[in-house]
């Protein structure tokens, strides 16, 4: 009997695309303490006390049992906040998990290995593949490419304008790049990492036009001057994304909601895993609803801060982008921003730093507390302008 031919090795049993894959790269979580965190857009103040009580409270014999399937109690809550009905309304284990089931909801994937772009399609083409399209402004949201991969779809980046604002309908008409017919467009507004806010008016505009699904990204929308949730109850086409995670400071706990029509929704709800919130999420989830002007307090300290971090970064010669959101894109002076990464780390401070064309002269820095941010931009002038030996002694004592 011939020998059997030794195994290629487990890697012969992953999927191509799954092999090929390029996992999305999460900000980097220290295992060690004593760093300034700025990298992960983080809410530097805690929860509300009476979130943190509630979480306690529900910690008992309850954690054996399945926690309610859509979440309910907190889908009725979120409805009666945004004036709309319980349908309206689908709850994820973070607002990712949801981004993850449109594209696998509204998206088909494409037969065969994924190509991944569409720069020599031709027009004809253009029309076939809208289908399989997932469509995003770049610089964006990192995941939104990784999820078209991991669904085998394809990406369609679009350049944002020079100044990161929204191309105009106009540009979009002319460009090659856009499709109107894309099965799912991602729209983070505010933008992340750019923390450029949208008007409710320009992204209306782009929505009417869109044939397709598109989802309206609103993570950072609590520290702008507005937001679209309209949009996603006037246009059926329309899904906007929440999160309780950054503004309401439940990273941890992962829970995010989407708002739109039903029937987009149901779509979603019928792909879900069945018991895809947390338990402990749903409990602190309503419980910061019923405390909202703890958070709303929050909000206006953290844009304060930024306000202040801009001006002096600005003093110190860093270029800031306008932001809605609770971080700053900034472009340093002197050294490159991989090396103001570099430079801020040995000082124990984290903050972040985009590997791409669009990104790379740019660090995205979070807004952290008064004090973090104080930190900052001590060491910011200390790598501008070293200070003497002797005066750091001195200053020691
Ligand atoms: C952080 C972030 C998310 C994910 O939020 P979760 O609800 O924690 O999953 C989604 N979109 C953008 C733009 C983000 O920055």
């Amino acid at each position: 009997m011939k020998l059997k031919r030794k195994s290629a090795g487990p890697s012969a049993l992953i999927r191509p695309l799954v092999r090929r894959l390029k996992a999305y790269v999460p900000g980097e979580q220290p295992k060690t303490a004593g760093f300034i965190k700025l990298n992960t857009n983080e809410n530097p103040y805690p929860p509300s006390p009476k979130v943190l009580k509630a979480i306690k409270a529900a910690v008992d014999g309850r954690l054996r049992l399945y926690p309610n399937p859509t979440a309910e109690p907190l889908r009725r809550e979120l409805a009666r906040f945004h004036g709309c009905s319980a349908e309206n309304i689908i709850v994820g284990n973070g607002s990712d998990e949801l981004l993850a089931l449109a594209t696998r909801a509204f998206v088909e994937p494409l037969p065969g290995p994924a190509p991944h772009s569409t720069n020599s399609t031709s027009n004809t083409d253009r029309r076939t593949v809208a289908r399989s399209l997932v469509q995003y402004f770049v610089p964006s949201y990192s995941l939104y490419p990784v999820l078209a991969d991991i669904h085998g779809a394809r990406r369609n980046p679009v350049p944002l304008a020079s100044d990161f604002g929204l191309p105009n309908l106009g540009a979009l008409d002319h460009s090659k790049r856009w499709n109107w017919n894309a099965a799912l467009t991602f729209i983070t507004t505010p933008n992340a990492p750019t923390g450029r806010g949208y008007s409710t008016t320009e992204l209306e505009a782009l929505c009417a036009r869109i044939k397709g699904v598109v989802v309206l990204d609103e993570t950072y929308v609590d520290f702008a001057p507005e937001n679209a949730l309209e949009l996603a109850l006037r246009h059926p086409n329309v899904l906007v994304s929440r999160t309780f995670s950054k503004a309401y400071s439940l990273c941890f706990q992962r829970v995010g909601y989407m708002v739109g029509h039903p029937e987009l929704i149901g779509a979603l709800l019928k792909i879900k895993d069945s018991y895809n919130v947390n338990g402990l999420g749903q409990v602190a989830a309503l419980a910061t609803l019923d405390d909202l002007g703890y958070y709303r307090a929050n909000f206006r300290r953290i844009v304060k801060t930024r306000d202040r971090l801009r001006e002096a970064l600005i003093q110190m010669g860093f270029e800031v982008c306008p932001s809605a959101t609770n971080f700053l894109f900034t472009k340093p002076p002197r050294f490159s921003a991989a090396d103001w990464l570099q430079r801020l780390r040995e000082r124990n401070i984290l903050v972040r730093w985009f590997d791409l064309p669009e990104t790379r002269d740019y660090l995205r820095i979070s807004i952290g507390s008064e004090t973090e941010t104080d930190m900052l931009i001590r060491a910011i002038r200390d790598i501008l302008e070293p200070a003497p030996r002797r005066n750091v002694r001195s200053q020691n004592v």
